[in-house]
């Protein structure tokens, strides 16, 4: 990797403002799950260890901008609330002070919340810091100036930054203030990545820039339209590419077969007809279902009976929707992974939502989990996927960048990676 880490800089008596991924699922109040705060953990626990004072920042949810003086994009529910009801209810829906309370017990009692970002009591807290101590910034989007990537907003927040440290990979595709704006305006002395950016910047840079061959991609999900850049990307690297998902149906129709009631993307015909092609030219094995998993309609609810049948990938009936991978193609996609010996997979093969239009997403699930290949897992809902099926300790890396995962894999610069000094 070429960006420097935070082992690459001395941080010990230096304010480290570190940009974490703390955006966790709540109900009233409560953390309902807590990897993400986990996974923040062994970067400010080597910061603590080091002798920095640990400044995090991080967003919750979608708030309202409550920090400043008029308050905007009132959801429709929301017309006619006071602003101090708005703030209320904000506080209580997306503050980060539940968040610092479970940190300071992972932590030793060491964390202190501010119940600003860059106001008097963010500032009296941090001047306060010991060496080896934490301050939680309150939510970063109760300012409009942070997805804005106000150089203003930038500038106050650099006041707690020596050393800039980039940990959240989930963001890192966007160019806000406390992202990327930070880094730019030479106030830090150093903007350094932590290890949940190195791990993914690593293990996906790795395998993009390097692959041990035979390298395979699987792509699914809903739309061509969604992954053009992920499919382009990847035909210039892989040595077989695999498609699956509503995906195929725009692929199926480029070939002339009737894809019935099946999402497909018209409007993208061409271009699936393009990258075939294009695979062809380049030598690229190109695979796509060979039978299809059809019911009468798409299921409602999402995870409610559905009565199904399988038929050939060229025989759909017009009246029906193709909604999973059949189970010949389950076997000719295992078999295609089999001696891979990288793999990256991005998008669902089924409705896997659905326990009886899951089986072609497991199956291609339980194959990785049982070749010897690095397997790499990349999308929101992917790895939602691969968690729910009970696989993902079967697999080298999730990624814990849905959008992030997928611009990466697009070739992207993201931008908080691009504003890290290099090595
Ligand atoms: P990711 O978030 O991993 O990039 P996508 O968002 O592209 O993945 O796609 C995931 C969605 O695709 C899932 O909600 C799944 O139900 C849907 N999907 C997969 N196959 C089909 C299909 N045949 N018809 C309709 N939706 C599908
Ligand atoms: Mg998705």
């Amino acid at each position: 990797m070429n960006k420097k880490t935070i082992k690459d800089v001395d941080v010990k008596g230096k304010k480290c403002l570190v940009r974490v991924d703390l955006n966790v699922p709540m109900k009233n109040g409560v953390i309902t799950d807590e990897n993400r705060i986990n996974g923040a953990l062994p970067t400010i626990r080597y910061l603590m260890e080091h002798g920095a004072k640990v400044v995090l920042c991080s967003h919750l949810g979608r708030p309202y901008n409550i920090f400043n003086d008029k308050i905007k994009k009132i959801k429709p529910e929301d017309e006619g609330l006071s602003r101090e009801e708005l703030v209320a209810k904000t506080l209580k829906k997306c503050s980060l002070r539940p968040v610092a309370a479970r940190l300071n017990e992972l932590l030793g009692g060491k964390v202190t919340f501010a119940e600003d970002v860059i106001g008097a009591d963010a500032k009296a807290k941090v001047a306060a810091m010991k060496e080896g101590e934490v301050v939680l910034l309150e939510n970063l989007r109760f300012h409009e100036e942070e997805t804005k990537n106000d150089e203003n907003f930038c500038r106050a927040l650099a006041e707690f930054c020596d050393i800039y440290v980039n940990d959240a990979f989930g963001t890192a595709h966007r160019a806000h203030a406390s992202t990327a704006g930070i880094a730019q305006y030479g106030l830090c002395e150093a903007a350094v990545a932590g290890f949940l950016i190195e791990k993914e910047l690593e293990i996906m840079g790795g395998a993009l820039e390097n692959p041990v061959r035979p390298f395979v991609a699987i792509l699914g999900g809903a739309k061509v339209s969604d992954k053009i850049g992920v499919i382009t990307n990847l035909l210039e690297k892989v040595d077989t590419l695999i498609v699956g998902g509503a995906m195929a149906y725009t692929f199926f129709k480029a070939k002339g077969y009737e894809v019935g009631t099946s999402l497909c993307e018209l409007d993208k015909v061409e271009l699936a007809k393009e990258l075939t092609e294009k695979a062809e030219a380049k030598g690229v094995r190109f695979l796509l279902p060979i039978d299809t998993v059809v019911a009468t309609s798409f299921p409602d609810p999402i995870d409610g009976e559905i009565a199904v049948e399988t038929v050939p990938s060229n025989a759909i009936p017009a009246d029906k929707m193709g909604l999973d991978i059949g189970e010949k193609t389950q076997a000719l996609y295992a078999d295609a992974v089999k001696n891979a010996k990288t793999v990256i997979w991005n998008g669902p093969m089924g409705v896997f939502e659905n326990p009886t239009l899951a089986k072609g997403t497991i199956a291609v699930a339980k194959a990785l989990a049982e070749t010897s290949a690095t397997t790499i897992i990349g999308g929101g809902d992917s790895a939602a996927a691969v968690k729910q099926l009970g696989f993902a300790d079967k697999m080298t890396h999730i990624s814990t960048g849905g959008g992030a995962s997928l611009e990466f894999l697009e070739g992207l610069e993201l931008p908080g990676v691009a504003c890290l000094d290099n090595k």
